[in-house]
């Protein structure tokens, strides 16, 4: 075993204003049983650190400060507690962001990452921005050591793009993606490894939308100058599309999302929206007989299983997807750069 130092880098929300700072902090001890600690190879920046890392009014009411960031990342194993059995030294591992307790109905259920006691890596406790982090041994998943640590880092938005998209099949379906964010990129990817009839998708940012062409989007529309219902009308026959997968949080793309299904369609909404929303239910979902379906997070584990073998079998390509790979240091300009929204899926790497 490696001699683990006493400090190590972070990045830590060390106020409650924007941005965050590079600290030196004591490296994470005094494992508990079941405790693990990882020594971080990559970290991929996602939406929620945006929201901290802007400190709105989400963050202002979910972060205590001083906390480090981050929870979607890749590393090694160097330190395990008194009763750890999942994972031993060596390991190349990710983790599952959603910490269960294992003990209520929805645990007990297969339903864990809705558990009733639920505690979020990053939002709860330290995060994973640091170049070690602890996590309970419940939510490690040992990676292919095939897979680059890069890849391996985005396993969890790649698991919300999994877990939205096959609470029912897509083959041989006509699918429409409202906003192609860092998981909506994911997610024309992941369409397409599941043959997707035509995969449309509707985005604002100009720099997403030729992203999502390049990913392999049949149709992308810019729902500000054009009618989204008319041209997945067009697109469909005059039917419609058969899935709605809602991943912009945007009011507007709801609503034109639902009335571009088809009648008995399937709408499945992982986007978060800032405020209510108000929807006329009778016309856009219930005379409609749609299906429609809340998302939050992952399956554990079936939805890491698919991913990791989507990614050791070579069937998902990422390296479109993700758009920057920066140095741990250049931490900033990851986010800005999610900030402008000019990026796919941006990862730091230690
Ligand atoms: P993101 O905010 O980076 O991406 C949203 C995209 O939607 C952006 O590219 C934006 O330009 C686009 N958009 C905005 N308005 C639009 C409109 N009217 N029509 C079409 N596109 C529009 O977010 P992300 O990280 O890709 O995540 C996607 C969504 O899922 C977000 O709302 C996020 O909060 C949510 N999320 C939910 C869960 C969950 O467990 N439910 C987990 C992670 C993320
Ligand atoms: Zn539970």
């Amino acid at each position: 075993m490696e001699k683990l130092p006493a400090k190590m880098k972070a990045i830590v929300k060390d106020g409650p204003h924007y941005g965050a700072k590079m600290m030196t902090v004591d490296v994470p001890k005094d494992l508990e049983a079941h405790e693990v600690l990882v020594k971080v190879k990559a970290v991929s920046i996602c939406g929620t650190d945006l929201h901290i890392w802007l400190w709105n009014e989400w963050a202002k009411e979910h972060i205590n400060v001083p906390q480090v960031l981050g929870h979607e990342f890749a590393g090694e194993v160097v330190a395990v507690g008194s009763e750890v059995s999942l994972v031993k030294i060596g390991d190349f591992v990710s983790s599952e962001t959603h910490i269960p307790c294992g003990h209520c109905k929805q645990c007990r259920t297969g339903n864990m990452h809705v558990c009733q006691n639920l505690k979020i890596l990053g939002v709860d406790m330290n995060g994973a921005f640091a170049e070690y982090v602890k996590v309970p041994e419940i939510v490690l998943w040992k990676n292919d050591p095939s897979i680059p640590s890069i890849w391996a880092s985005v396993q969890e938005p790649l698991g919300n793009a999994i877990h939205t998209i096959f609470t029912e099949d897509v083959t041989g379906k006509n699918v429409l993606v409202t906003g192609a964010g860092p998981i909506g990129l994911l997610a024309i990817g992941v369409l397409k490894t599941a043959g997707a009839a035509k995969i449309i998708v509707s985005e604002v940012n100009e720099y997403r939308r030729n992203l999502a062409k390049e990913i392999g989007a049949d149709v992308v529309v810019n729902p500000k100058n054009q009618s989204l219902v008319d041209i997945v009308k067009k697109e469909t026959d005059g039917d419609g599309a058969d899935v709605l997968i809602e991943m912009s949080g945007n009011p507007q793309a709801l609503h034109d999302g639902l009335a571009s299904l088809t009648n008995a369609g399937r709408a499945s909404l992982l986007g978060v929206y800032d405020k209510d929303v108000q929807i006329n239910l009778n016309d856009l979902v219930i005379f409609k007989a749609i299906r429609v379906y809340g998302i939050t997070g992952r399956k554990m584990f079936e939805t890491w299983y698919k991913g990791a073998e989507l990614l050791k079998n070579k069937k998902l390509d990422l390296s479109k997807i993700i758009t920057h790979v920066l140095d741990f240091d250049d931490y900033e300009k990851g986010f800005k750069l999610m900030e402008e929204g000019k990026c796919g899926k941006v990862v730091l790497k230690l």
